[in-house]
């Protein structure tokens, strides 16, 4: 089976769904991520790295890429693919001033350019972002449409297009002990469609966020990231974003029936 995951930054595979894409590849699947962008605009956490040194833009790019290459790694994940576009910035108003980041670019050509890897790589599986954008950036947002396009397109390029699509969400309790909204950026338990267990995964997502070391921090630090993302460790949800062919007799989950 083969399964891709259509992220923005470098560290949204980890944070979002590293436990899955970690089982996933644990059980033999060929697990493919496709980055938009390098994180050009992420901000550095690590005291022992200098900003100075990897000025934002193209440096930084360079550092969260191999940040990312080695995350993937650590979650048995082919080699990181980049699409090549800017990171926007965080949050909206940085984003919408940045005439070179990924909001700015024409949905269509994203979306062709997602499209152009789902038929190269014939997923069985997608897994994007949702409406939401997770916690709402805008190249999260952006992503979205032009992922569920290509999810849909896919159907008129291929003989065997992804079968499913899933967006990965939070149900809303948890993202009621976080800063965020847990009613714009929750989700009611019922529109969960597939949670999965992956506290057996659970030093291979830790090591795989702190492989993003710019990121992340120091290791002393990490108990300080478990609490702004109650549950990291132990379940991840996903709500349903698209289903091609009949709805499967059996409870829906990821992979089973295909
Ligand atoms: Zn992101």
């Amino acid at each position: 089976m083969r399964l891709l995951a259509v992220f923005a930054h470098p560290d949204d595979e980890s944070f979002f769904c590293g436990g899955t894409l970690a089982w996933c590849a644990s059980m033999g699947h060929s697990v493919y991520l496709v980055c938009a962008t390098r994180g050009e605009q992420g901000e550095i956490r690590h005291p022992d790295i200098d900003p100075g040194r990897y000025p934002k833009g193209e440096a930084r790019g360079r550092l969260r890429q191999a940040e990312l290459e080695a995350a993937c790694q650590v979650l048995g994940l082919k080699p990181p693919i980049f699409l090549g576009y800017q990171d926007s910035g965080y949050p909206l108003e940085v984003a919408q001033a940045n005439p070179r980041g990924l909001i700015h670019q024409s949905l269509e050509e994203v979306e062709e350019a997602v499209l152009e890897q789902i038929v190269r790589l014939r997923p069985h599986v997608v897994i994007g972002f949702d409406p939401k954008g997770y916690y709402g950036h805008p190249d999260h947002i952006h992503l979205h449409r032009a992922t569920l396009g290509a999810f849909w397109r896919a159907g008129n390029r291929m003989d065997e297009p992804p079968r499913r699509l899933f967006f990965p969400v939070r149900p809303r309790e948890r993202v009621a002990r976080t800063r965020f909204d847990p009613d714009r950026y929750g989700v009611s338990s019922d529109s969960i469609a597939v949670r999965v267990d992956v506290r057996p995964h659970a030093q291979t997502i830790r090591a795989a966020l702190l492989a993003h070391r710019s990121q992340i921090g120091p290791e002393e630090g990490f108990e300080r990231i478990l609490e702004d993302w109650p549950g990291l460790l132990e379940e991840e949800c996903f709500a349903l974003g698209g289903l091609r062919g009949a709805f499967p007799k059996e409870p829906l989950d990821l992979l089973a029936g295909l």
